[in-house]
């Protein structure tokens, strides 16, 4: 007999909302222990009583990984006095003010549930609304706190007595599962023509579904954040149809498919890409297409990349099996537009674009888009973090004085929510440049303002005056607001992610932000403190004819690298992009050029590789904004070049004359070389370069930690080139929660903010 002994054990990490506690009190029974188990702010906590090694065998099955989607980051151990008591319990939360926190994302369906619809004798056969304590929808069901049924869009739906025995069963799987339903209790599928007239409902619903994607048909189809736009991946003509319908250029179709295996079939995974796929986040994930797949061309046009992902409710599963082929799965919205959301906004908005809804009567209570997400030196790299991360807050190093929101950026808003020691970023919002979309972010920071119990006294927004999330950020009323350059709240947003808090050198690359002398900036160096930063090095600037223009006519910004690089001897005429240009248009633009007309100057890298891109691709215009340097990217992937010829100025900021890059691409196209070829030397001297500039700002300030950020990084090989070049020599950080691009400045915001008033009070 070991002696008595008490513990209290403080756990944190994915510990709330995912059937922890029910864990935990099976697993004390088990053991014989008292005490209790509770939800707190930062997590859960354990109070357990019993004989010294009973009480040790807990812990270590704390810190072994429990089952299912627990995610353990934290067993902290302190010992208490014994109390006599036997028996254990789930006790109420303790912090009245922050039971908010107990609220998790959605999560992808657990595999007890989904064994359950597939199997024919079990009651939940065939029931695409099967969830557990471990599965199912949470964030975008809930319309206030504390999360409980109440106060979800389940509400509507009253258990049946077999579900309610569940439900009130500690020892079940779904005790106090909020979502917990069946076929006689719960929501249930409708298939409605445009019009809202039911074509057939429950299990009819689905098969009648099944039937018209294999006939080649486009169906909305419901899902956890909004609606989809499914049709069948192998056919030619509904890809091609879906994309006209849409009025979708060329944006690539994220793909979803039954199972790991089928991924394979499509795309070359490595183990990092097949684990992410399977995450219980259930991310879309960037992969390269195997060649010779069954896709049809139309899904990513142009591009060998392909975005995949695995069905992550119920509904998804049946529906795959059943079709028996990948289906495209894309955000049901007109361009431009969010997610759809609800039946009417559905049918309103998807007239001519789909042609059946298939329904359900849950409702959704905000949306959220899927999440996007890639490997990036064998980590997983969020590009969105929206459904299946969203409200999991990221933990902050050092806690924010008051309570911040940060407006975000204009492309891929994302804003974010920070108070205490916890940020929370919201759902992808988009692009703010419609009415609808507009009405969506206010809308979506108001709820999660609910949701997280967080009222924010100061504002940080970007020093963007254009920007609809500045104009926002100036209308609201709070105590405090704060400007924040953009591409220093990147770097502070990779800090954050990785608990720095500085000084580091932030190596910020993007396409366009604005500048604190009020010219575009994207390819800055940055010695960067939470509260300030000052700026070491940047790149030679291109002129942008026509402005905000030249991100879609992208050979005009090849035109003005082409000028800038051989001043009145530029080969226009030799090269093949520039005989696909109207000569007239040619001429006025090479004017504007010239005589400085309306040709603002940008340093953004992602507008050399849109210039380059241009060059190689010969491709005079970009479909969406930075489309060309992907595909530039993607050409990229010889072994390692040599480097094109570049120089690095001594006055501060240095300056990275790309004068040479470009003179050495062209002389490699004129000779004839490949475009894969050119590609691969011209990332790999943006890797050289990046290494330089790195080397000569230490020799400046110092050794210190190096952080990548910027949509520029979301380029895998040039992160891992440089960080190939410069660890393990220096501690080189690249963001993984938190995306490198427009979605992750926000948190950055949030942070400088909350400095910059520490240092003013
Ligand atoms: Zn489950
Ligand atoms: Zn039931």
């Amino acid at each position: 007999m070991s002696a008595r002994a008490g513990a209290r054990i403080e756990v944190r990490g994915v510990v709330q909302g995912v059937g922890f506690r029910p864990w935990v009190y099976r697993v004390a029974r088990e053991l014989r222990l008292g005490g209790s188990v509770f939800n707190q702010a930062r997590g859960v906590t354990i109070e357990a009583f019993g004989r010294a090694g009973a009480v040790d065998q807990l812990v270590q099955r704390l810190r072994g990984q429990p089952p299912g989607n627990i995610r353990v980051r934290e067993v902290a151990v302190t010992s208490i006095p014994p109390e006599p008591t036997k028996t254990f319990s789930i006790a109420p939360s303790t912090d009245g003010d922050q039971w908010a926190l107990s609220l998790p994302p959605d999560l992808a369906t657990c595999p007890y549930c989904l064994a359950e619809i597939l199997d024919p004798e079990d009651r939940h056969f065939g029931y695409p609304f099967t969830s557990c304590t471990a599965c199912g929808p949470r964030f975008t069901i809930t319309t206030g706190i504390p999360y409980d049924r109440p106060t979800t869009t389940m509400a509507p739906f009253v258990m049946c007595d077999v579900c309610q025995r569940e439900y009130d069963d500690v020892g079940d799987r779904r005790f106090h599962a909020q979502t917990n339903a069946c076929p006689d209790c719960g929501p249930q599928l409708t298939l409605v023509d445009l019009a809202g007239q039911p074509m057939a409902t429950a299990g009819a619903a689905l098969s009648k579904t099944v039937e018209l994607l294999s006939d080649g048909a486009i169906v909305a189809i419901k899902g956890l954040g909004g609606f989809h736009l499914a049709c069948d991946a192998t056919r030619e003509d509904t890809v091609a149809a879906l994309r006209a319908r849409k009025h979708r250029d060329e944006k690539p179709f994220a793909v979803m498919v039954t199972s790991p295996a089928a991924a394979q079939a499509l795309a070359v995974l490595s183990h990092a890409e097949a684990r992410l796929l399977e995450s219980a986040e259930r991310p879309i994930v960037l992969t390269r297409a195997q060649t010779g797949g069954r896709l049809a061309a139309g899904v990513a046009p142009g591009s060998q990349r392909v975005g995949l992902f695995l069905p992550y409710t119920p509904l998804h599963h049946l529906l795959l099996r059943a079709v028996g082929r990948p289906l495209v799965m894309t955000s049901a919205n007109p361009a431009d537009e969010p997610i759809c959301r609800d039946d009417a906004e559905a049918r309103h908005r998807l007239r001519g674009i789909a042609d059946a809804l298939l329904t359900h009567d849950r409702e959704i209570a905000t949306r959220c888009d899927d999440s996007v997400a890639a490997v990036i030196a064998g980590q997983p790299s969020l590009f969105r973090r929206s459904r299946g991360h969203v409200p999991h807050p990221i933990a902050l190093a050092r806690g924010v004085e008051h309570s911040v929101l940060g407006c975000g950026a204009h492309l891929k808003n994302t804003f974010c929510l920070a108070s205490g020691d916890s940020a929370y970023l919201g759902p992808h919002v988009g692009d703010l440049d419609s009415i609808a979309t507009l009405d969506f972010y206010e809308l979506a920071i108001s709820r999660l303002e609910t949701l997280v119990h967080i009222h924010p006294e100061v504002v940080a927004h970007d020093l963007h005056p254009g920007y609809a999330s500045t104009r926002y950020a100036l209308a609201r009323p709070a105590a405090a607001k704060v400007g924040v350059q953009h591409h220093h709240a990147h770097v502070v947003s990779a800090m954050a992610e990785h608990g720095l808090s500085g000084p580091v050198l932030g190596v910020a690359y993007d396409g366009t932000g604005w500048g604190t002398d009020g010219t575009a900036w994207g390819g800055e160096l940055l010695f960067t403190r939470l509260d300030g930063f000052e700026r070491l090095a940047t790149f030679r600037p291109i002129r942008l004819a026509g402005g905000e223009r030249a991100i879609r006519d992208v050979w005009r910004i090849a035109l003005a690298v082409l000028l800038d690089a051989y001043a009145d001897d530029a080969p226009i005429g030799e090269l093949a992009l520039f005989s696909a240009v109207a000569p007239q248009e040619l001429r006025v633009v090479r004017q504007m050029l010239s005589r400085d007309l309306n040709a603002p100057q940008a340093r953004g890298v992602g507008r050399l590789f849109d210039a380059v891109g241009s060059l190689l691709l010969s491709r005079p215009t970009a479909s969406y904004e930075g489309q060309v340097a992907v595909l530039c990217d993607e050409l990229a992937v010889g072994p390692r070049a040599v480097s094109y010829p570049f120089s690095l100025s001594n006055e501060m900021p240095r300056e990275l004359d790309t004068r040479p890059i470009v003179r050495g691409v062209v002389a490699d196209l004129l000779a004839g070389r490949s475009r894969e070829l050119i590609a691969t030397r011209f990332v790999d001297t943006l890797v050289s370069a990046t290494v330089a500039m790195v080397r000569a700002a230490l020799r400046e300030v110092g050794r210190m930690p190096i952080v990548l950020t910027g949509g520029v990084f979301q380029n895998a090989r040039l992160a891992e080139g440089v960080l190939a070049e410069l660890s393990p020599e220096f501690d080189v950080l690249l963001h993984s929660e938190v995306p490198c691009g427009d979605g992750g400045v926000a948190l950055g915001q949030v942070l400088v903010a909350d400095a910059v008033l520490r240092g003013r009070s």
